[in-house]
């Protein structure tokens, strides 16, 4: 089968990459030269543990390019998979959606079957069917697909090989087949459903975990207040198999790219349809709270930022991945900067990143003990392994006073204790 993928950020790439694995050619396409040039190289554009590796095994099925006529022109099936950002109103940003659509109705010469991955409103799927049928430029037939994608960053290829299932959303037999065809392959489950039932289960699935996390993160914050530990609490409701032990870590609140936006979008998409639906709003509303929970623990210890030198440990929303988006250290830093602190960052991957997006003043460190160095306070925003794995003392022997904030619970009580350091984490009581 020709297959062909529009758009290769952190879905579209996994997945052509992925499809080339399972003995598929793939034709991946992306508006961005310079990012087909890398790819062209074997290399991947963005961090993702295991895709270097396996693009290069599977140059041979692979195709880079921004030419999407030739690409989509003799395709039997066309994923899309670019963004969906958020507008300002919450709702869901479709321009992308459509402009791909576009240029397969202007540019398919055969029967084929478009599969929107990227995630979208409930109904878009119809919305698209209409939009490209009016818009062929040959008289083919075009089936339309929902087939919302799963996978987490940090750990994509493995979660795109051995997917916790395939959902497959259609109003016909023939797309259906030829969906379970390309899967054939793949180890998961399958699930065949309706185009409108696909496109819910995935915001259905990423508000629920949204949901999760902020109700973890409200019992945490109560468990300071009245002296019981998170750790034990969620260790304790995880042995219920009704609950289960996964999404139960207490935080400074969820980012990335999909748990923000598509909260909101449902959300909007509820509202709009005079169908509230208020746990999800509640859930976004703890979150954004969430996110300056260390900031307040600060003031008891420093009345402002000025003049301090703040130690950040992690900048990306979370380790195993360079993304930025909505990550809480984009909006805690310019609460430093503006107090007028000196900002050391560190973090593995995600600095380049965090450059593009944050203009201010900091230095960027290569090691922790580097960025801890004469330290006023200490801010962790990443429990990137590097920061787990360090030896508690190393704060307390280079920061100048060693009060560490963390935002992740990397360590256990009792060894911050011994090391002799204040810490103060999510959940917990703080060790003084
Ligand atoms: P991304 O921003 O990383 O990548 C989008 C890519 O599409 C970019 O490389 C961009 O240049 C390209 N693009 C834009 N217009 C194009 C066009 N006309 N033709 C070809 N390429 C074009 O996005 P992402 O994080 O991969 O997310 C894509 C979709 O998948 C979103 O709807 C998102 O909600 C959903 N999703 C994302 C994740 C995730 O973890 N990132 C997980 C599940 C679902």
């Amino acid at each position: 089968m020709n297959i062909a993928v529009a758009g290769t950020g952190y879905v579209g790439l996994v997945t052509g990459v992925c499809l080339a694995e399972h003995g598929h050619g793939v034709t991946c396409v992306d508006v961005d030269q310079q990012k087909v040039e890398i790819m062209r190289k074997g290399i991947s554009p963005i961090f993702e543990p295991g895709l270097d590796e396996l693009m290069l095994k599977n140059m041979e099925r692979l195709t880079f390019t921004t030419d999407y006529k030739a690409a989509y022109r003799e395709a039997d099936v066309i994923f899309i998979g670019v963004g969906t950002p958020e507008k300002r109103d919450g709702s869901a940003n479709l321009t992308y959606v459509y402009e791909v659509a576009g240029q397969i109705a202007a540019s398919i010469e055969r029967d084929c079957v478009v599969v929107v991955k990227s995630t979208v409103p409930i109904g878009t799927n119809d919305k698209i069917e209409a939009y490209m049928k009016a818009r062929l430029a040959h008289p083919v037939q075009v089936w339309i697909a929902s087939n919302p994608e799963f996978l987490a960053q940090g750990t994509a290829v493995q979660d795109t090989l051995h997917a916790s299932r395939i959902v497959i959303g259609v109003e016909e037999d023939k797309p259906g087949v030829i969906l379970q065809e390309v899967y054939k392959d793949f180890d998961a489950p399958k699930l065949l459903t309706n185009r409108r039932s696909a496109e819910m289960i995935k915001y259905a699935s990423n508000d629920f975990l949204a949901l999760k996390i902020s109700y973890v993160n409200e019992i945490a914050n109560l468990c300071e207040t009245v002296g019981a530990d998170i750790e034990d609490v969620t260790k304790g409701m995880g042995f219920d198999g009704r609950i289960g032990n996964q999404f139960l870590r207490a935080g400074i609140g969820y980012g990335g790219s999909c748990f923000p936006k598509d909260t909101k979008a449902l959300s909007w998409l509820a509202s709009f349809n005079d169908n509230e639906i208020k746990t999800i709003k509640a859930a976004i509303e703890v979150n954004e709270n969430q996110k300056y929970r260390l900031i307040k623990k600060a003031r008891k210890y420093y009345e402002d930022f000025k003049g301090l030198t703040v130690a950040v440990l992690g900048l990306t929303f979370k380790p195993g991945t360079d993304d930025l988006r909505e990550a809480p250290s984009l909006v805690n830093i310019p609460v430093f900067l503006e107090d007028g602190a000196i900002v050391k960052a560190w973090d593995p991957v995600g600095v380049g990143n965090f450059k593009k997006k944050c203009d201010g003043d900091i230095s960027y460190c290569e090691s922790i003990e580097e960025t801890l160095q004469d330290a006023d306070i200490c801010f962790i925003f990443t429990e990137w392994p590097q920061v787990k794995e360090l030896d508690p003392h190393i704060f307390a022997a280079c920061m100048k006073h060693p009060i560490i904030l963390d935002g992740r619970n990397c360590y256990e009580l009792e060894r911050m204790e011994q090391a002799g350091v204040i810490y103060e984490s999510i959940g917990r009581r703080a060790v003084q």
